[in-house]
């Protein structure tokens, strides 16, 4: 059976630095995959090849069964959320239209688009008088919050999240933790998420990719990966994340 994306023997390079190196992984639907490993690992390059933003050198990714295809394609992206690491909101946009802003490009009407945000920022926690303010005038939680609502707009059936939660304290991650995972139960989707935190990895995830030097060494359920680590490495990388 083909998974909703996979790595096929796929190398990537920057100018001389190997960062990914035939790398051979599946990523099952409706699930959630934490990617896990060190900075610099190739974690971010890694995703960043599941919504065509990089190119592999060699091999080839395919998501819903096909190549990913080269160049902007806006039919593909649009099957694809993704909210990165320090939220990358527009500034000088209000939160409503930094939510909405890929369905205001793909023409949606007001009230469907307000009703949509609505719904979004409701099941995030977020209050909806928020939706006039400046990204500055909230909190990084609560920008983190306004990120993932922006990705998941259109009901992508991939969700990519680098390090959405990183930089959030502690307490308030459990709360965001909570609200992502009822989200994903009103509307499931695939999900990918990059994360160096284990614990936000166990709670999250069903799945794991533990990636060291880009290579994978070791993916499948959180189970089994905790209950029988492949080699050393692995263990490893669990005991200096939990330290962490
Ligand atoms: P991670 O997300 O796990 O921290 P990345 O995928 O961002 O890792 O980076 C993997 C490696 O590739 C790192 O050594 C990083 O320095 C390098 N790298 C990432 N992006 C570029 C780039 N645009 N040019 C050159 N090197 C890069
Ligand atoms: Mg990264």
């Amino acid at each position: 059976m083909h998974e909703i994306i996979e790595f096929l023997g796929v190398s990537k390079r920057y100018g001389q630095v190997s960062v990914l190196e035939h790398l051979e992984l599946g990523i099952s639907r409706g699930r959630v995959t934490a990617l896990i490993g060190e900075s610099g690992s190739g974690k971010s390059t890694l995703l960043q090849m599941i919504n065509g933003l990089l190119a592999p050198d060699d091999g080839r990714v395919e998501v819903f069964g096909r190549p990913v295809p080269a160049g902007r394609s806006s039919a593909f992206r649009r099957r694809i959320g993704y909210a990165v690491q320090g939220t990358g909101l527009f500034p000088h946009m209000r939160i409503d239209g930094n939510i909405g802003l890929l369905g205001k490009l793909a023409g949606w009407a007001a009230a469907k688009l307000a009703d949509r945000i609505d719904e979004l920022m409701s099941l995030m926690g977020l209050d909806p008088q928020l939706r006039n303010r400046y990204p500055h005038q909230l909190s990084g939680g609560q920008q983190q919050r306004v990120g993932i609502c922006r990705a998941m707009l259109l009901h992508p059936e991939i969700l990519l999240l680098d390090e959405p939660f990183s930089g959030v304290d502690l307490l308030m991650r459990d709360e965001i933790h909570e609200r992502f995972s009822a989200l994903m139960r009103a509307e499931p989707a695939t999900v990918v998420l990059v994360t160096h935190d284990i614990r936000e990895a166990m709670r999250l995830a069903q799945d794991l990719v533990v990636l060291d030097g880009g290579c994978v060494l070791q993916a499948g359920s959180v189970h089994d990966i905790v209950d029988r680590p492949a080699n050393a490495a692995v263990a490893r990388l669990f005991e200096r994340l939990n330290e962490a």
